[in-house]
Protein backbone atom coordinates (compact mmCIF):
# COMPACT_ATOMS: atom_id res chain seq x y z
CA UNK A 1 0.00 0.00 0.00
CA UNK A 2 1.26 3.32 -0.99
CA UNK A 3 2.13 5.33 2.33
CA UNK A 4 -0.05 8.51 2.02
CA UNK A 5 -0.41 11.14 4.61
CA UNK A 6 -2.06 14.62 4.73
CA UNK A 7 -1.52 17.75 6.36
CA UNK A 8 -4.71 19.07 7.00
CA UNK A 9 -5.03 23.10 9.11
CA UNK A 10 -7.95 24.58 8.81
CA UNK A 11 -7.24 28.03 6.76
CA UNK A 12 -8.38 30.42 9.66
CA UNK A 13 -4.60 32.59 9.22
CA UNK A 14 -1.39 31.97 8.17
CA UNK A 15 0.58 28.79 9.46
CA UNK A 16 3.54 29.45 11.67
CA UNK A 17 6.36 27.38 12.73
CA UNK A 18 4.76 25.13 14.47
CA UNK A 19 2.35 24.14 11.67
CA UNK A 20 5.03 23.50 9.75
CA UNK A 21 6.57 21.48 12.07
CA UNK A 22 3.52 19.14 11.38
CA UNK A 23 3.48 20.00 7.48
CA UNK A 24 7.34 18.98 7.32
CA UNK A 25 6.97 15.56 9.74
CA UNK A 26 3.92 14.46 6.67
CA UNK A 27 6.65 15.55 4.13
CA UNK A 28 9.38 14.23 5.12
CA UNK A 29 7.50 10.78 5.89
CA UNK A 30 6.05 10.59 2.69
CA UNK A 31 9.62 11.15 1.64
CA UNK A 32 11.71 8.71 3.21
CA UNK A 33 8.55 6.25 1.97
CA UNK A 34 8.38 7.09 -1.64
CA UNK A 35 4.78 8.07 -0.42
CA UNK A 36 1.89 10.88 -1.50
CA UNK A 37 1.12 14.35 0.39
CA UNK A 38 -2.17 15.34 0.13
CA UNK A 39 -3.05 18.70 1.07
CA UNK A 40 -6.26 18.83 2.70
CA UNK A 41 -8.10 22.24 4.20
CA UNK A 42 -10.07 21.84 6.87
CA UNK A 43 -12.70 24.46 5.92
CA UNK A 44 -16.15 23.23 7.31
CA UNK A 45 -16.10 26.01 9.59
CA UNK A 46 -17.67 28.74 6.15
CA UNK A 47 -17.55 31.67 8.56
CA UNK A 48 -13.57 31.63 9.64
CA UNK A 49 -11.95 29.79 6.80
CA UNK A 50 -10.95 31.78 3.66
CA UNK A 51 -9.80 30.97 0.82
CA UNK A 52 -7.35 33.66 0.64
CA UNK A 53 -5.58 31.76 3.92
CA UNK A 54 -5.58 28.70 2.05
CA UNK A 55 -3.65 29.96 -0.46
CA UNK A 56 -1.38 31.45 1.42
CA UNK A 57 -0.56 28.37 2.99
CA UNK A 58 -0.20 26.88 -0.46
CA UNK A 59 2.55 29.27 -1.40
CA UNK A 60 4.34 28.94 1.92
CA UNK A 61 4.40 25.23 1.90
CA UNK A 62 5.97 25.76 -1.68
CA UNK A 63 8.20 27.81 -0.64
CA UNK A 64 9.38 25.61 1.78
CA UNK A 65 10.04 23.11 -0.45
CA UNK A 66 6.36 20.80 0.02
CA UNK A 67 4.87 20.20 -2.73
CA UNK A 68 1.50 18.40 -2.46
CA UNK A 69 0.38 14.97 -4.53
CA UNK A 70 -3.00 16.79 -4.37
CA UNK A 71 -4.89 19.39 -2.98
CA UNK A 72 -8.81 18.59 -1.29
CA UNK A 73 -11.16 21.08 0.27
CA UNK A 74 -13.76 19.58 2.87
CA UNK A 75 -15.80 22.90 1.60
CA UNK A 76 -16.60 20.61 -1.73
CA UNK A 77 -17.12 17.53 0.20
CA UNK A 78 -20.03 17.75 2.31
CA UNK A 79 -21.89 15.51 0.47
CA UNK A 80 -19.61 13.00 1.31
CA UNK A 81 -20.56 13.63 4.96
CA UNK A 82 -23.94 13.71 4.73
CA UNK A 83 -23.81 10.29 3.66
CA UNK A 84 -21.55 9.28 6.79
CA UNK A 85 -23.92 10.85 8.61
CA UNK A 86 -26.94 8.66 7.63
CA UNK A 87 -25.32 5.21 8.05
CA UNK A 88 -24.20 6.81 11.80
CA UNK A 89 -27.91 7.35 12.14
CA UNK A 90 -29.22 3.85 10.71
CA UNK A 91 -26.49 1.92 12.93
CA UNK A 92 -28.38 3.88 15.43
CA UNK A 93 -24.98 5.27 16.19
CA UNK A 94 -25.80 8.95 16.09
CA UNK A 95 -28.27 10.19 18.46
CA UNK A 96 -29.94 13.80 18.76
CA UNK A 97 -29.64 15.53 21.57
CA UNK A 98 -31.75 19.16 23.03
CA UNK A 99 -29.49 20.41 25.81
CA UNK A 100 -28.46 24.07 25.49
CA UNK A 101 -25.44 24.92 26.99
CA UNK A 102 -26.72 26.13 30.17
CA UNK A 103 -27.90 23.02 31.02
CA UNK A 104 -24.98 20.99 30.36
CA UNK A 105 -22.97 22.89 31.86
CA UNK A 106 -25.69 22.73 34.82
CA UNK A 107 -25.33 18.79 34.49
CA UNK A 108 -21.72 18.78 35.06
CA UNK A 109 -21.60 20.32 37.97
CA UNK A 110 -24.51 18.21 39.11
CA UNK A 111 -22.18 14.78 38.16
CA UNK A 112 -18.88 16.66 40.04
CA UNK A 113 -21.03 17.26 43.27
CA UNK A 114 -21.73 13.81 43.00
CA UNK A 115 -18.17 12.44 42.50
CA UNK A 116 -19.69 11.40 38.83
CA UNK A 117 -16.54 11.71 35.84
CA UNK A 118 -18.12 15.03 34.32
CA UNK A 119 -18.73 13.90 30.60
CA UNK A 120 -22.30 13.62 28.73
CA UNK A 121 -24.51 11.36 30.88
CA UNK A 122 -26.64 10.02 27.79
CA UNK A 123 -29.82 11.79 29.12
CA UNK A 124 -31.11 12.33 25.19
CA UNK A 125 -31.22 8.95 24.78
CA UNK A 126 -33.76 8.39 27.14
CA UNK A 127 -36.03 11.41 25.68
CA UNK A 128 -39.78 9.79 25.02
CA UNK A 129 -41.12 10.65 21.93
CA UNK A 130 -43.46 13.67 23.30
CA UNK A 131 -40.65 14.73 25.10
CA UNK A 132 -38.34 15.44 21.52
CA UNK A 133 -41.79 16.51 19.70
CA UNK A 134 -42.14 19.45 22.33
CA UNK A 135 -38.45 20.22 21.65
CA UNK A 136 -39.30 20.29 18.41
CA UNK A 137 -42.26 22.60 18.87
CA UNK A 138 -40.30 24.78 20.61
CA UNK A 139 -38.01 25.54 18.00
CA UNK A 140 -35.01 23.72 19.41
CA UNK A 141 -33.11 22.26 16.83
CA UNK A 142 -31.24 18.64 17.85
CA UNK A 143 -27.35 18.60 17.75
CA UNK A 144 -25.93 14.89 16.92
CA UNK A 145 -23.55 12.80 19.18
CA UNK A 146 -21.79 9.50 18.11
CA UNK A 147 -22.41 6.55 20.57
CA UNK A 148 -18.77 5.42 21.93
CA UNK A 149 -18.56 2.09 22.17
CA UNK A 150 -17.92 1.91 25.63
CA UNK A 151 -20.78 -0.41 27.30
CA UNK A 152 -21.27 -3.65 27.12
CA UNK A 153 -25.64 -3.37 26.43
CA UNK A 154 -26.73 -0.55 27.98
CA UNK A 155 -25.30 2.49 27.11
CA UNK A 156 -26.28 4.46 30.08
CA UNK A 157 -23.92 1.86 32.52
CA UNK A 158 -20.88 2.80 30.57
CA UNK A 159 -17.65 0.88 31.86
CA UNK A 160 -13.87 1.17 31.17
CA UNK A 161 -12.89 0.58 27.17
CA UNK A 162 -9.77 1.02 26.17
CA UNK A 163 -8.32 2.25 22.87
CA UNK A 164 -5.14 0.89 22.07
CA UNK A 165 -2.41 2.16 19.95
CA UNK A 166 0.76 1.95 18.69
CA UNK A 167 2.28 6.13 18.25
CA UNK A 168 4.74 6.48 15.78
CA UNK A 169 6.06 9.06 17.89
CA UNK A 170 4.87 8.37 21.44
CA UNK A 171 4.73 4.56 21.35
CA UNK A 172 2.30 2.61 23.26
CA UNK A 173 -0.91 5.18 23.78
CA UNK A 174 -4.16 4.23 25.60
CA UNK A 175 -7.18 6.32 25.49
CA UNK A 176 -10.32 5.19 27.99
CA UNK A 177 -13.51 5.85 25.94
CA UNK A 178 -15.59 6.05 29.21
CA UNK A 179 -13.58 8.73 30.28
CA UNK A 180 -15.01 11.10 27.52
CA UNK A 181 -18.41 12.15 26.67
CA UNK A 182 -19.60 10.81 23.46
CA UNK A 183 -18.41 13.63 20.83
CA UNK A 184 -20.88 16.30 19.20
CA UNK A 185 -20.11 15.53 15.28
CA UNK A 186 -22.98 18.21 14.01
CA UNK A 187 -23.98 21.11 15.67
CA UNK A 188 -27.46 22.55 15.78
CA UNK A 189 -27.22 24.52 13.11
CA UNK A 190 -26.23 21.20 10.41
CA UNK A 191 -22.85 22.35 10.37
CA UNK A 192 -20.33 19.91 11.31
CA UNK A 193 -17.33 19.53 13.88
CA UNK A 194 -13.80 18.23 12.98
CA UNK A 195 -14.07 15.06 14.25
CA UNK A 196 -15.94 13.52 11.40
CA UNK A 197 -15.05 15.12 8.35
CA UNK A 198 -11.45 14.41 8.93
CA UNK A 199 -11.99 10.48 9.52
CA UNK A 200 -14.48 10.14 6.21
CA UNK A 201 -11.33 11.52 4.39
CA UNK A 202 -9.27 9.90 5.50
CA UNK A 203 -10.97 6.37 4.25
CA UNK A 204 -11.51 8.38 1.52
CA UNK A 205 -8.65 9.32 0.25
CA UNK A 206 -6.54 6.07 1.37
CA UNK A 207 -4.26 7.97 4.50
CA UNK A 208 -2.18 5.22 5.84
CA UNK A 209 -0.48 7.32 8.88
CA UNK A 210 -2.00 10.20 10.45
CA UNK A 211 0.88 12.66 11.79
CA UNK A 212 0.09 15.39 13.92
CA UNK A 213 0.00 17.60 17.02
CA UNK A 214 -0.04 15.89 20.33
CA UNK A 215 -2.81 18.25 21.29
CA UNK A 216 -5.10 15.46 19.05
CA UNK A 217 -4.35 12.51 21.47
CA UNK A 218 -7.46 12.22 22.88
CA UNK A 219 -9.53 12.80 19.76
CA UNK A 220 -7.61 9.52 18.21
CA UNK A 221 -9.55 7.62 20.86
CA UNK A 222 -12.73 8.63 19.07
CA UNK A 223 -11.48 8.79 16.02
CA UNK A 224 -10.51 5.24 16.38
CA UNK A 225 -13.81 4.22 17.44
CA UNK A 226 -15.43 6.45 14.41
CA UNK A 227 -13.16 4.55 11.79
CA UNK A 228 -14.48 1.18 12.99
CA UNK A 229 -17.97 2.10 13.04
CA UNK A 230 -18.00 3.60 9.60
CA UNK A 231 -16.48 0.19 8.64
CA UNK A 232 -12.83 1.17 7.78
CA UNK A 233 -9.59 -0.18 9.84
CA UNK A 234 -7.77 2.93 11.30
CA UNK A 235 -4.74 4.48 10.11
CA UNK A 236 -1.35 4.76 11.58
CA UNK A 237 -1.40 7.35 14.51
CA UNK A 238 1.80 9.67 15.10
CA UNK A 239 1.43 12.52 17.37
CA UNK A 240 4.56 15.01 17.73
CA UNK A 241 4.93 17.39 20.71
CA UNK A 242 4.34 21.47 19.92
CA UNK A 243 6.61 24.00 19.45
CA UNK A 244 6.27 26.62 22.10
CA UNK A 245 8.49 30.05 22.61
CA UNK A 246 10.87 29.54 25.48
CA UNK A 247 8.70 31.08 27.95
CA UNK A 248 6.39 28.43 26.98
CA UNK A 249 3.67 30.11 25.54
CA UNK A 250 2.04 27.98 22.42
CA UNK A 251 1.76 29.48 19.03
CA UNK A 252 -1.94 30.55 17.11
CA UNK A 253 -2.66 31.66 13.27
CA UNK A 254 -4.88 33.69 14.81
CA UNK A 255 -2.35 36.48 15.88
CA UNK A 256 0.25 35.67 13.65
CA UNK A 257 3.24 35.72 15.51
CA UNK A 258 6.13 33.92 14.01
CA UNK A 259 4.23 32.83 10.55
CA UNK A 260 6.06 31.71 7.81
CA UNK A 261 5.09 34.98 6.39
CA UNK A 262 6.74 37.35 8.36
CA UNK A 263 9.73 35.24 9.10
CA UNK A 264 10.41 35.07 5.33
CA UNK A 265 9.83 39.04 5.08
CA UNK A 266 12.37 39.25 8.20
CA UNK A 267 14.96 36.81 5.92
CA UNK A 268 14.70 34.26 7.37
CA UNK A 269 15.70 30.98 4.59
CA UNK A 270 13.15 28.22 4.10
CA UNK A 271 16.02 25.75 5.40
CA UNK A 272 16.40 27.50 8.71
CA UNK A 273 12.74 27.42 9.19
CA UNK A 274 12.22 23.56 8.37
CA UNK A 275 15.56 22.78 10.36
CA UNK A 276 14.52 24.06 13.64
CA UNK A 277 10.66 23.13 13.01
CA UNK A 278 11.86 19.67 12.44
CA UNK A 279 14.54 19.18 14.50
CA UNK A 280 13.60 21.17 17.82
CA UNK A 281 12.35 18.78 20.66
CA UNK A 282 13.90 15.48 19.12
CA UNK A 283 17.33 13.67 20.27
CA UNK A 284 19.17 15.18 17.08
CA UNK A 285 20.97 18.67 17.41
CA UNK A 286 19.48 21.58 15.81
CA UNK A 287 21.64 22.51 13.07
CA UNK A 288 20.85 24.60 9.80
CA UNK A 289 20.74 21.26 7.30
CA UNK A 290 20.84 23.25 3.86
CA UNK A 291 18.54 20.62 2.16
CA UNK A 292 15.11 18.33 2.56
CA UNK A 293 17.01 15.74 1.54
CA UNK A 294 19.64 16.34 3.74
CA UNK A 295 17.08 16.76 6.57
CA UNK A 296 15.60 14.30 5.98
CA UNK A 297 18.67 11.69 7.11
CA UNK A 298 18.45 13.40 10.44
CA UNK A 299 13.95 13.36 10.74
CA UNK A 300 13.45 10.02 12.88
CA UNK A 301 9.64 10.81 14.53
CA UNK A 302 10.83 8.21 17.06
CA UNK A 303 13.40 10.38 18.53
CA UNK A 304 11.08 13.15 19.69
CA UNK A 305 10.54 14.10 23.25
CA UNK A 306 6.97 13.43 24.60
CA UNK A 307 7.12 17.10 26.32
CA UNK A 308 6.91 20.66 24.59
CA UNK A 309 9.87 21.50 22.39
CA UNK A 310 10.70 24.88 23.41
CA UNK A 311 12.29 27.34 21.45
CA UNK A 312 14.15 30.75 20.89
CA UNK A 313 13.29 32.62 17.95
CA UNK A 314 16.56 34.11 17.64
CA UNK A 315 17.89 30.11 16.96
CA UNK A 316 16.42 30.80 13.84
CA UNK A 317 18.75 33.42 12.74
CA UNK A 318 22.02 31.63 13.97
CA UNK A 319 21.01 29.45 11.81
CA UNK A 320 20.06 31.44 8.63
CA UNK A 321 23.84 32.90 9.01
CA UNK A 322 24.69 29.46 8.91
CA UNK A 323 23.13 28.15 6.22
CA UNK A 324 24.42 31.98 4.06
CA UNK A 325 27.96 31.05 5.27
CA UNK A 326 28.37 28.01 3.53
CA UNK A 327 25.76 28.78 0.28
CA UNK A 328 26.75 28.08 -3.22
CA UNK A 329 26.60 31.07 -5.72
CA UNK A 330 24.69 28.36 -8.01
CA UNK A 331 22.06 28.60 -4.90
CA UNK A 332 21.03 32.30 -4.74
CA UNK A 333 22.33 33.40 -8.68
CA UNK A 334 18.77 34.20 -9.09
CA UNK A 335 17.90 35.98 -6.11
CA UNK A 336 20.82 38.44 -6.07
CA UNK A 337 19.83 39.32 -10.00
CA UNK A 338 16.77 40.39 -7.84
CA UNK A 339 18.77 42.57 -5.70
CA UNK A 340 20.68 44.07 -9.38
CA UNK A 341 23.69 41.92 -8.43
CA UNK A 342 24.26 40.42 -11.38
CA UNK A 343 27.62 41.58 -13.45
CA UNK A 344 30.63 39.04 -14.02
CA UNK A 345 31.90 39.65 -10.25
CA UNK A 346 28.58 38.47 -9.10
CA UNK A 347 30.13 35.28 -8.03
CA UNK A 348 33.48 36.62 -6.51
CA UNK A 349 31.21 39.03 -4.65
CA UNK A 350 29.17 36.34 -3.36
CA UNK A 351 31.80 33.72 -2.13
CA UNK A 352 33.36 37.60 -0.26
CA UNK A 353 30.48 38.58 1.63
CA UNK A 354 28.14 35.56 2.40
CA UNK A 355 30.00 34.87 5.44
CA UNK A 356 28.96 38.06 6.93
CA UNK A 357 25.29 37.97 6.31
CA UNK A 358 22.52 37.98 9.02
CA UNK A 359 20.20 37.85 6.10
CA UNK A 360 20.39 37.48 2.14
CA UNK A 361 19.23 40.73 1.22
CA UNK A 362 21.84 42.21 3.74
CA UNK A 363 23.87 41.95 0.18
CA UNK A 364 22.79 44.69 -1.19
CA UNK A 365 24.54 46.81 1.44
CA UNK A 366 27.95 45.20 0.90
CA UNK A 367 27.11 45.69 -3.24
CA UNK A 368 26.76 49.44 -2.76
CA UNK A 369 29.95 49.69 -0.34
CA UNK A 370 31.65 48.02 -3.26
CA UNK A 371 30.28 49.87 -6.14
CA UNK A 372 29.62 53.43 -4.65
CA UNK A 373 32.03 52.93 -1.48
CA UNK A 374 31.04 53.26 2.26
CA UNK A 375 27.29 54.25 2.68
CA UNK A 376 27.65 56.83 5.47
CA UNK A 377 30.82 58.82 5.05
CA UNK A 378 33.42 57.60 7.58
CA UNK A 379 34.75 59.49 10.95
CA UNK A 380 38.31 59.46 10.70
CA UNK A 381 41.31 60.50 13.41
CA UNK A 382 43.44 63.36 12.01
CA UNK A 383 46.83 61.10 11.87
CA UNK A 384 44.42 58.39 10.48
CA UNK A 385 43.64 60.39 8.05
CA UNK A 386 46.99 61.00 7.00
CA UNK A 387 48.19 57.70 7.21
CA UNK A 388 45.15 57.15 4.34
CA UNK A 389 46.23 59.43 1.97
CA UNK A 390 49.92 57.90 1.96
CA UNK A 391 48.22 54.79 2.18
CA UNK A 392 46.43 55.18 -0.99
CA UNK A 393 49.08 56.88 -2.72
CA UNK A 394 50.83 53.96 -2.74
CA UNK A 395 48.17 51.48 -4.64
CA UNK A 396 49.46 49.48 -6.57
CA UNK A 397 49.22 50.62 -10.69
CA UNK A 398 46.34 48.72 -12.55
CA UNK A 399 46.06 45.94 -13.79
CA UNK A 400 45.05 44.58 -10.61
CA UNK A 401 45.12 40.76 -9.86
CA UNK A 402 44.16 38.57 -6.59
CA UNK A 403 47.09 39.17 -4.94
CA UNK A 404 46.77 43.20 -4.75
CA UNK A 405 45.69 43.48 -1.15
CA UNK A 406 48.99 41.68 0.01
CA UNK A 407 51.14 44.05 -2.59
CA UNK A 408 49.66 47.06 -1.23
CA UNK A 409 49.67 46.37 2.72
CA UNK A 410 52.96 45.59 2.43
CA UNK A 411 54.08 48.56 0.84
CA UNK A 412 52.30 50.08 3.49
CA UNK A 413 54.10 48.55 6.24
CA UNK A 414 57.61 49.20 4.31
CA UNK A 415 56.31 53.10 4.00
CA UNK A 416 54.37 53.91 7.31
CA UNK A 417 55.87 51.54 9.88
CA UNK A 418 52.15 50.68 10.90
CA UNK A 419 51.19 46.80 11.36
CA UNK A 420 48.48 45.09 12.39
CA UNK A 421 44.67 46.71 13.73
CA UNK A 422 47.38 49.62 13.25
CA UNK A 423 47.14 49.31 9.34
CA UNK A 424 44.19 47.79 8.97
CA UNK A 425 41.34 49.33 11.22
CA UNK A 426 41.64 52.99 9.40
CA UNK A 427 42.15 51.00 5.92
CA UNK A 428 38.68 48.63 6.40
CA UNK A 429 37.27 51.62 7.70
CA UNK A 430 38.06 54.28 4.92
CA UNK A 431 37.28 51.44 2.59
CA UNK A 432 34.13 49.89 3.74
CA UNK A 433 32.75 52.49 6.12
CA UNK A 434 32.51 49.69 8.79
CA UNK A 435 34.25 48.47 11.53
CA UNK A 436 34.39 44.52 10.23
CA UNK A 437 33.13 42.91 7.06
CA UNK A 438 34.43 40.92 4.68
CA UNK A 439 37.49 40.07 3.74
CA UNK A 440 39.49 43.06 2.45
CA UNK A 441 41.43 41.17 -0.21
CA UNK A 442 38.72 39.45 -1.36
CA UNK A 443 36.39 42.92 -1.89
CA UNK A 444 39.49 45.00 -3.15
CA UNK A 445 39.49 43.20 -6.60
CA UNK A 446 35.58 44.00 -6.70
CA UNK A 447 36.12 47.82 -5.98
CA UNK A 448 38.76 47.73 -8.70
CA UNK A 449 41.76 50.43 -9.27
CA UNK A 450 39.39 53.25 -9.53
CA UNK A 451 36.71 52.65 -7.19
CA UNK A 452 39.28 52.33 -4.49
CA UNK A 453 41.57 55.55 -5.12
CA UNK A 454 37.88 57.17 -5.33
CA UNK A 455 37.83 56.34 -1.10
CA UNK A 456 40.91 58.31 -0.19
CA UNK A 457 39.85 60.96 2.32
N1 LIG B 1 -7.72 20.68 11.18
C1 LIG B 1 -7.10 19.94 12.24
C2 LIG B 1 -6.12 20.84 12.96
O1 LIG B 1 -5.61 21.76 12.34
C3 LIG B 1 -6.41 18.74 11.67
C4 LIG B 1 -5.95 17.75 12.68
C5 LIG B 1 -5.57 16.47 11.99
O2 LIG B 1 -4.50 16.44 11.40
O3 LIG B 1 -6.34 15.53 12.00
O4 LIG B 1 -5.84 20.66 14.12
Amino acid sequence: MTVTVRFAPSPTGRIHIGNTRTALFNWLFAQKNNGRFIQRFDDTDLERSRKEYADSILYDLHWLGIFPDSIEYQSKRFDVYDQAVEKLKADGLLYPCYETAEELDLRRKIRRTRGLPPVYGREALALTQDEVAQYEQDGRKPHWRFLLPNFVTDPAEPRRTEVHWNDLVRGEETVDLASLSDPVLVREDGTYLYTLPSVVDDIDMGITHVIRGDDHVTNTGVQIALFRALGAEPPVFGHHNLLTTSSGEGLSKRTGALSVESLRESGVEPMAIASLAVLIGTSENVQAMASMAELAGHFDPGSTSKSAAKFDPDELFVLNRALLHHMPFEDVRDRLQLLGIADERADAFWNAVRGNLDKLADARDWWRIVNEGPLEAPELEAEDREFLRQAFDLLPEAPWDDGVWKKWTASIRKATGRKGKELFAPLRLALTGRASGPELAELLPLMGPEGTLARRP
